[in-house]
């Protein structure tokens, strides 16, 4: 699932190939080549959060017209093609088409991709809004802070995903944290001390950062690579199955204004101490624990079931 370190690895993979060069074409699914950008420039790629915005424009030192901005959602992904050769997804789930002299650049299944003028994007009704980046360089975590206490999300497990506090976290990385924090996902924002709510972002800034190597992302023990079917996660994905810190039997539920699912540890965060503790987790994670990510059926008895119909306005 693509958060806010998959967008950063995509900036880095385009960045030495990208920026500089002169566009053979743009194209995107509901607008078709966009004549009027073909030879501009790229100018920069700047991830943010779990936003890709890609500058173009007239050759620097001009400034850069036009902003790309594609965000992945749950199934997008980026891949690299030398022109001529056989892409490796359908070209019926392409979205957007960067070409260059020699190579394209293929985002299929985003959930959105639209070109904006540079000038608009501080009036973005989403990128403007957007909280600092936790991978960016000094993400402001006075801030976050302040954003966290301002906008007021229900609970611990809404607050991480509130892209509008800090922006990059999407929900496995929700999961891992609170179980790293010790935080239950249903405690109240107002019920986390100031210092708490900082360590929640500290943990999850250095989460992301540890996973920004190649391979696949890894929580249990950040930077170790890990193969199909290794552990991976404390939480995310195993609801029905033992804590791997204490062995209780972990639940699952969904949390938060969106209401995305969840799974936590009863004992490991437990609801009274509504603050949270933060855990030592052990250097190595026992791998007594099932290795497997539980399929739908085991969810479902983990009581993470479909997700709810949002209501209609004016129904009660
Ligand atoms: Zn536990």
């Amino acid at each position: 699932m693509p958060e806010g370190d998959t967008i950063h690895k995509i900036a880095r993979a385009m960045q030495p190939r990208l920026p500089g060069r002169a566009l053979e074409g743009l194209w995107l699914r509901d607008r078709g080549w966009l004549a009027r950008l073909a030879g501009q420039h790229v100018h920069e790629i700047a991830p943010l959060g779990k936003h890709l915005l890609v500058a173009i424009g007239a050759p620097a030192p001009a400034r850069p017209g036009w902003v790309l901005h594609v965000h992945l959602g749950m199934h997008g992904r980026w891949h690299r093609h030398e022109r001529g050769a056989a892409w490796s997804r359908p070209a019926s789930q392409a979205v957007v088409r960067i070409a260059v002299a020699g190579e394209e650049w293929v985002c299929s299944r985003a959930a959105r991709a639209e070109i904006l003028r540079a000038v608009d994007l501080a009036l973005h009704p989403t990128v403007s809004r957007l909280g600092p980046d936790l991978l960016g360089e000094a993400p402001r975590l006075e801030d976050v802070l302040a954003r966290a206490r301002r906008r007021e999300p229900r609970s611990a497990a809404g607050l991480l995903l509130d892209q509008r506090v800090a922006c990059g976290i999407g929900n496995v990385y929700k999961n891992e944290v609170l179980f790293l924090e010790g935080v239950h996902p249903r405690t109240p924002v107002a019920a986390l001390s100031d210092a708490r709510i900082l360590a929640l972002f500290r943990r999850a800034r250095s989460l992301m950062q540890a996973n920004l190597g190649g391979g696949r992302r890894n929580t249990l023990e950040p930077g170790r690579p890990v193969r199909r079917g290794d552990p991976r996660f404390w939480v995310y994905g195993r609801g029905g199955l033992p804590c791997r810190r204490c062995a209780v039997r972990l639940r699952g539920g969904r949390e938060g204004d969106a209401a995305r699912a969840t799974w936590w540890c009863e004992a490991c965060q437990p609801r009274a101490r509504e603050g949270g503790v933060p855990l030592s987790p052990p250097a190595r994670p026992p791998g007594s624990a099932s290795r497997r990510r539980p399929g739908p059926r085991r969810r479902r008895a983990a009581g993470v079931g479909p997700r709810p119909r949002p209501r209609l306005p004016g129904t009660p």
